[in-house]
């Protein structure tokens, strides 16, 4: 999705990615090298191939659950991957990054909507890492000059609305496209009594004991992206900056399945299970700094709408994948 926009907006791309959930036809027709943050000469060879203004370190691994029992792989990807990153930057005198990072750094919420001053305090190890790198981006930026942005996703969400891009996680693990794989099913005939959809815990303090969340859309955080890009270049940025990506409204797991099922039109059923281990109950962001500073606006910040993009992938495109 970002590079699409980038090239929209002019921009050369180089992408680096080792292919372990990302996909090479994802990107086909631009450059691709294939290689590991974790393998530094990896990422020298990349750089040395091209006199690059910036970089957008998208590589991380990034689910919560996941993060919890495999958090040795968490720290080698998400952290000495950025480590090595940076490192390899700064031997080709690459002083701009734009760093995709996450509500979770902000752990369980002291006040709503969160806002950037909000104390951090993860707690599961997806947000320690990208917490740490966090403090990489400022260290940095105080003993080398490194300029960044670090953007703090709420839940990114929805596809392209060509239809062309979308999500395609193998597993699957996020709410809205395992909410739409069970719709899918019961359109190709499945019962919907036998249910696949899971709501991890029923019993947190919100209004319909479900977790509340942020959801943004996918081609609005990469305009976001694109702003902070030409903010780096502009000289705008002299040390470490740090922005919420989030709508400000939260939506329970049931808001989210109720908004698929009048989306699809099908009586998507779903049995309420034990919490997902490292799952805060409510994360709800104030963007008023990245709207006032970078000047985003979101485009697609409904629910329905940004369900609706998803459906329109997983109906026309996920199937053929
Ligand atoms: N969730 C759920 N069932 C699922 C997947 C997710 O109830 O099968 C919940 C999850 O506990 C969280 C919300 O849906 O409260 C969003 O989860 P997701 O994994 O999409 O994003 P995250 O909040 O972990 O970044």
């Amino acid at each position: 999705h970002m590079c699409k926009q980038l090239q929209q907006a002019g921009h050369e791309v180089v992408v680096f990615d080792n292919l372990s959930r990302g996909h090479a036809d994802a990107v086909s027709g631009l450059e691709l090298f294939v290689g590991d943050l974790k393998n530094i000469d990896d990422i020298r060879q990349c750089l040395s191939q091209h006199d690059f203004d910036a970089v957008m370190h998208f590589a991380a691994l990034a689910y919560v659950g996941e993060s919890v029992t495999a958090a040795r792989e968490y720290y080698n990807n998400n952290v000495a991957g950025s480590a090595n990153l940076l490192q390899a930057m700064s031997e080709f005198g690459i002083n701009k990054i734009v760093f995709s990072s996450t509500c979770a750094t902000y752990g369980e919420p002291m006040e709503t909507p969160i806002t950037e001053g909000h104390r951090q305090l993860p707690v599961n190890p997806y947000g320690r890492t990208k917490m740490v790198v966090e403090g990489m981006l400022s260290d940095f930026a105080i003993a080398d000059g490194l300029q960044s942005i670090a953007l703090r996703y709420f839940n990114a969400a929805g596809c392209d609305p060509s239809g062309q891009l979308g999500e395609r996680h193998f597993p699957e693990t996020h709410l809205i496209p395992l909410v739409l794989i069970e719709a899918l099913r019961i359109q190709q005939g499945g019962d919907p009594a036998d249910t696949q959809l899971k709501v991890f815990g029923g019993d947190f303090s919100t209004p319909d004991g479900t977790c509340i969340r942020d959801y943004v859309h996918v081609n609005d955080l990469c305009q976001a992206h694109l702003l902070a890009l030409e903010r780096l270049i502009l000289n705008k940025v002299s040390g470490a900056e740090a922005y919420n990506l989030g709508n400000g409204t939260g939506f329970s797991v049931l808001d989210v399945i109720n908004t698929c099922r009048t989306v699809t039109g099908l009586p998507i059923t779903y049995q309420i299970i034990e919490r997902r281990p490292g799952d805060p109950g409510a994360l709800v962001g104030s963007a008023a700094l990245a709207r006032s500073v970078l000047g985003w606006q979101p485009k697609h910040p409904d629910l329905n709408t940004i369900v609706a993009t998803a459906w329109d992938w997983f109906t026309h495109s996920y199937r053929k994948n």
